[in-house]
């Protein structure tokens, strides 16, 4: 192995459920990926989640945000679970996910959604149509109809109850956001899809045009626009006409599940969510799984492939980040399967054993 000529240092939350089984895997695949690499990450594990209320009474410990906003990237597992679901808004695990969001001022959320050949038959879609199947959605996260104001009740004057709220987007939120889409772009395909309803919404028509505009900085991509209604069908209909996708908050909270659904994997998923500068953060799309925590029966590759976006989107590692990928694939094609994506004929594995599987596939590719 060449001497480390890189150091970054990673936060670690493991969080609740199967998530300190999945992210223990994961270190571990980063750990060996960058000693072959000539990277060297310094891990530093903070308590989040179910198991900080349990241990500190909040579901963020201030220093667990300290932590995680001086490192270079944070790598969580999951949160929550049945223990503390009837507890209060501010006692809830969940709250503490919305929380690091804010702390580390993430606005733009990428999920991928990829149909791999080994797993093709899980999908929802017929063969043909999910086959190569490589999609990537850039959400907005913090801004949009979500945030917007004014929002609330009120009674109108026939008497009716009334609710109302509002898309709100400001020319610099679609701005930044545009650019992290673009640079995604570039590091797949080069096609972005901007997705909006500039036909009715007004704030979809300032959209299509400052995305319109910002394209001009990314000559080397190549962008086009659809509306939402238009891309919910075409995700279906004919999903590997894209490549990446950046579109509002609430489009793309549903487009990034219809995406997802595509692939039929839940244990497979990644995503990273990203800002203009500081760590990003990066964790499986899948929860605690609850019913299965503790088991070693968890699924480490959604997290694995989080830790290969955390290479690739949030320290600009490329290369390590393809010898994750290809490791996975490789694990993939000598038969080894979680119970979550086992079939007949496939090599029925443990989570534990599956992330030995894969530190062989890395170390297999020197
Ligand atoms: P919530 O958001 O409330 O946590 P969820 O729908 O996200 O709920 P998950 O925790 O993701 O729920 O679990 C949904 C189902 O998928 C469960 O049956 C769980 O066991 C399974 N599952 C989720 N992640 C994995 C994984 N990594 N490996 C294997 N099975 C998983
Ligand atoms: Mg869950």
């Amino acid at each position: 192995a060449n001497a480390p000529q890189k150091r970054y240092s990673i936060t670690l939350l493991p969080g609740d459920g199967i998530g300190p089984e999945v992210i223990s895997v994961a270190k571990d695949v980063l750990k060996l990926t960058g000693s072959l690499e000539g990277i060297e990450f310094n891990f530093q594990e903070m308590p989040m989640g179910g198991s900080a209320l349990d241990l500190v009474g909040v579901p963020l410990p201030d220093e667990t945000l300290a932590a995680a906003k001086h490192s270079d990237a944070v790598l969580l597992g999951a949160i929550g679970g049945y223990k503390w679901d009837n507890n209060a808004k501010h006692l809830k695990p969940e709250t503490g996910l919305l929380q690091i969001r804010e702390g580390l001022k993430v606005f733009a959320n990428l999920r991928p959604a990829t149909v791999l050949p080994q797993l093709v038959e899980a999908s929802t879609l017929k063969r043909e149509v999910a086959e190569g199947v490589d999609v990537m959605v850039v959400r907005e996260l913090t801004g949009g109809i979500y945030f917007g104001q004014p929002r609330g009740f009120r009674i109108d004057e026939n008497g009716d109850e009334v609710g109302y709220n509002t898309e709100v987007y400001a020319a610099y939120e679609i701005d930044r956001i545009a650019r992290v889409a673009f640079e995604t772009a570039r590091k797949r395909q080069g096609r972005l899809c901007s997705v909006d309803k500039a036909n009715v919404l007004e704030a979809s028509m300032l959209w299509r045009r400052r995305v319109t505009a910002i394209a001009e900085e990314y000559p080397d991509v190549e962008l086009s626009h659809m509306y939402v209604d238009n891309a919910a069908m075409q995700l279906v209909r004919n999903p590997k006409q894209f490549d990446t996708i950046v579109t509002n908050n609430i489009f793309g909270d549903i487009l990034s599940d219809e995406a997802s659904m595509i692939t039929g994997s839940i244990g497979m998923l990644p995503s990273a969510s990203l800002g203009s500068s500081g760590p990003g953060l990066f964790e499986p799309i899948h929860g605690s799984a609850p019913d299965i925590a503790g088991q070693d029966k968890a699924n480490p590759l959604a997290t694995i492939l989080s830790a290969a976006m955390l290479l690739k989107y949030g320290l600009e590692e490329e290369d390590a980040a393809r010898w994750i990928e290809n490791a996975v694939l490789d694990t993939l094609n000598k038969g080894f399967r979680t119970g979550d994506i086992y079939s007949t004929g496939t090599k029925l594995v443990g989570c534990k054993e599956m992330g030995e599987a894969v530190l062989r596939s890395v170390e297999s590719q020197v």
